[in-house]
């Protein structure tokens, strides 16, 4: 049974409650996993709390060091973690391995960022004095993650956590626990001293309002919805809690006419059909020029035939969609917009694996003829589906790819230096993939604006997060 993890050890719930994990693909039980009591989460929180005044102590050199243990097991268990992500998720196995390094590249950075935080000494308008100013770890913080990268996601607020001195619990999705039990392992093998590292699994609700309610927790960072994300951030008004918030977006991929297509149909792909495009930084939309309209379809119809579809461990390019309610997302973005005129020019069909007992599967599906008024143009379809629609002028498309409330990441292709530079400007993003659709990297911000969120994750910036700054006026 996956267990929780608090004060140092594995336990199982107070009162014994559990909950099934299922795997997406057979819809067979993998295993129970512990749902945490109130006095459970209490308990995670209080030691976390207890923790922070000893771990905050401890040197840069002495966090970065657990860090670099946590990576090498890492390392060591890729495949391990990797089988359990597939089994859980539904991801290919290539996909997953893929995460797990991509994960690992955070505790890395990390472990080195630690020893690079550092303050200022000003210049002081009288003798005899000093103006000192250092980063100090903002205090315990709540991690709340979606199932879609049931690693990576909370690993990118973890270590920057650990590495700034604060200690940290963690609540990662439902669909998804038993990823972070296996990471959790790794953290007690690595020697982080007890209470620095919770895990927590169980209901949302009530852990996220323990967390919320708790003065001691200093801050949240969360990435999942945005509704979850305003509920959050409205809630934790209360103990003023300092928040990062990592929503949902609606990318845009703009191809121009001066692009190289083979390449933009290959970044189109990398950037849609990963995770069955259940991925916060997936292409949502895509807007082609006119002159190279056909020759985009007809590539993109020609990758699409190529692809497999089925059971993560098959060797596949699309796994099963992560439960029967994104499918039916899926499904309605797709039926509602033939039913305003869309063609379905490739795929456009689900079905159930197993012979109909298993979990649900969909055709990477390319859609044509579709304008803005269709779901599938304007909301978060999180699945294999690639609505293209025809362009003219730069101006207009640049106007059609900001008209979202969200404005996590967008992407274009084109090969003209002061076209690249107008539309860089001009796209209202938090990041941006010129002539790629892979953006992610430990070392660079990960983040939105709008209805996107707030905060970045990565690099010197990530770090930023849980730190705060505090000054000290010295008179001697
Ligand atoms: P979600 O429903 O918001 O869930 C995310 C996490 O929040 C889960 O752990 C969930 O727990 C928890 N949660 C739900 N209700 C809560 C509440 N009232 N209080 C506290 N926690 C609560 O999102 P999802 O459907 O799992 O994930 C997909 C969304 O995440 C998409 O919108 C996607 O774009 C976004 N996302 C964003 C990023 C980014 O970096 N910007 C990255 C990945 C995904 P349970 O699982 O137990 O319900």
């Amino acid at each position: 049974m996956g267990q929780l993890y608090i004060d140092g050890k594995f336990k199982d719930a107070s009162d014994g409650q559990v909950f099934e994990v299922l795997n997406p693909y057979t819809l067979k039980v993998i295993e129970n996993q512990s749902s945490a009591s109130e006095d459970d989460v209490e308990s995670a929180i209080e030691g976390a709390i207890n923790a922070f005044d000893t771990y905050k102590k401890t040197t840069a050199y002495e966090r970065a060091d657990l860090l670099r243990k946590l990576l090498s097991l890492m390392t060591f268990g890729e495949e391990e973690i990797a089988k359990i992500m597939t089994e859980e998720q539904g991801k290919p196995f290539a996909e997953a391995l893929g995460e797990v390094r991509y994960a690992a590249s955070y505790v890395r950075w990390y472990a080195e960022e630690a020893i690079r935080v550092k303050g200022d000494l000003l210049a002081p308008s009288m003798t005899d004095s000093k103006m000192e100013v250092t980063k100090v770890p903002v205090g315990p913080v709540g991690i709340i993650t979606p199932w879609n990268f049931p690693l990576a996601m909370f690993v990118r607020k973890v270590a920057p956590a650990l590495a700034a001195g604060c200690t940290v619990v963690v609540k990662p999705a439902e669909e998804t626990p038993l990823t972070a039990v296996k990471f959790f392992q790794w953290i007690h093998e690595a020697g982080f001293p007890k209470g620095v590292c919770q895990l927590i699994t169980g209901d949302a609700k009530m852990i996220g309002k323990k967390m919320l309610e708790s003065i001691g927790i200093r801050k949240i960072s969360f990435t999942g919805s945005t509704g979850v994300g305003q509920y959050l951030m409205e809630q934790s008004g209360a103990t003023l809690k300092k928040l990062s918030l990592e929503l949902g977006g609606h990318a845009p991929f703009i191809v121009f006419d001066d692009a190289d297509i083979e390449a933009a149909v290959e970044g189109a792909i990398a950037s849609k059909f990963r995770n069955c495009g259940q991925v916060c930084v997936a292409t949502n939309r895509v807007y082609v020029q006119e002159a190279v309209y056909d020759e985009f379809l007809s590539k993109m119809k020609l990758s699409l035939s190529k692809m497999k579809v089925g059971d993560g461990f098959n060797n596949v390019d699309l796994g099963p969609m992560i439960n029967e309610a994104g499918f039916e997302k899926v499904q309605d973005h797709v039926s509602g917009a033939v039913e305003c005129g869309a063609k379905v020019y490739y795929g456009g069909e689900g079905y159930r694996a197993e012979s109909g007992q298993g979990g649900f599967l969909y055709e990477p599906t390319l859609l044509i003829d579709v304008d803005h008024s269709m779901k599938v143009m304007t909301e978060e379809t999180f699945g294999p589906v690639l609505p293209v629609m025809k362009f003219k002028e730069e101006s207009e498309v640049i106007e059609h790819a900001n008209n979202t409330p969200f404005g996590l990441a967008a992407y274009y292709y084109t090969n003209n230096l002061g076209r690249a530079n107008r539309v860089s400007e001009g796209l209202d993003y938090g990041m941006i993939g010129l002539n790629t659709g892979r953006i992610s990297a430990a070392q660079a911000p990960f983040g939105g604006v709008k209805m996107s969120g707030f905060g970045r994750e990565g690099g010197s910036y990530g770090i930023e997060e849980y730190l705060v700054t505090k000054y000290v006026m010295i008179n001697y």
